[in-house]
């Protein structure tokens, strides 16, 4: 499984999965770029310290994911992009009828049209290099639906489709095009979802964490950011030469039911 030599860029990555997928991909010893929206001091110190626990190169790009420009100078930043993880995302709850359109264009923009553009930029790059891997951190709402998510949903079913049409693109060469559909983790992400649900439903914390997020995972768990991080290295694997066009679902069985 060893990634020396190899390049990633991880979209959205100071935080949340696409940390953890960074930090897995530099353990199987692949160069990282880390890249979200913002750009301080502390931003450029995780990727530094990064690097030196897992003797990388590491280093952070600030990149807006909401507008296809930056998302195409993220990639031409990088230089050299082997593995391509799109994993910037934003979630918003609401109802279709009172959904805020400005949330709507954001969360398409970012957790969708993103991927386009830093996949329209990337795959020459991994053309040259003879060796490409499309990682896209789809969801389990990729591949279901849920009330109140319509944007994020769409949005994940578009990324879904798109990493298939990637996938039938380079078919014939040595790059593949997959996507991890996780169910619930415990990132900032969700968390931020959660006190809101409790509001909603008049419920305690750990009702709403067992009640509402782990009554939807058979294996009534949540999975880590290292095991989905994990998947993203096997899927850069040579093991994993010949998987492509595909989902991978890490989710404790939500989608079996
Ligand atoms: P998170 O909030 O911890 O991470 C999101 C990342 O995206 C952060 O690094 C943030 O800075 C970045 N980001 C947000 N807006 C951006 C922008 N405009 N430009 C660049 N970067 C931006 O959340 P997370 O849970 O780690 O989510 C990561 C991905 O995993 C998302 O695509 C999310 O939809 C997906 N996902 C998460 C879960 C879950 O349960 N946490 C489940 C399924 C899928």
């Amino acid at each position: 499984m060893s990634l020396k030599g190899k390049t990633a860029v991880i979209t959205g990555s100071n935080s949340g999965i696409g940390l953890g997928v960074a930090h897995e991909l530099a353990k199987a010893g692949a160069n990282v770029v880390l890249n979200s929206f913002t750009d301080r001091d502390e931003d450029h110190k995780l990727a530094e310290a990064l690097g030196k626990e897992h003797g990388v190169t590491a280093r952070y790009i600030k990149a807006d994911m909401s507008k296809g420009d930056e998302c195409r100078a993220l990639i031409e930043q990088a230089g050299v992009c082997d593995i391509l993880v799109n994993n910037a995302g934003i979630q918003h709850v609401a109802p279709v009828d009172e959904f805020p359109a400005e949330k709507w264009d954001a969360i398409i923009a970012i957790n969708m049209n993103s991927s386009f553009h830093t996949a329209a930029a990337a795959l020459p790059m991994m053309r040259k290099a003879g060796w490409g891997r499309v990682v896209n951190i789809a969801s389990a709402h990729g591949l279901t639906a849920s009330p109140f998510k319509s944007a994020y949903v769409a949005a994940k079913h578009g990324v879904v489709g798109m990493t298939k049409v990637i996938a039938l693109e380079t078919a014939e060469e040595p790059i593949t095009a997959n996507a991890i559909c996780p169910g619930y983790v415990l990132t900032p992400l969700v968390e931020s979802q959660i006190p809101d649900t409790m509001k909603e439903y008049n419920m305690d914390r750990d009702t709403v964490v067992r009640d509402v997020l782990l009554a939807r995972q058979p294996s009534k768990a949540f999975a880590t950011v290292e095991q989905i991080g994990g998947t993203a290295v096997f899927l850069c694997s040579d093991a994993a030469a010949q998987i492509t066009g595909t989902t991978i679902s890490v989710d404790g069985g939500w989608t079996a039911l």
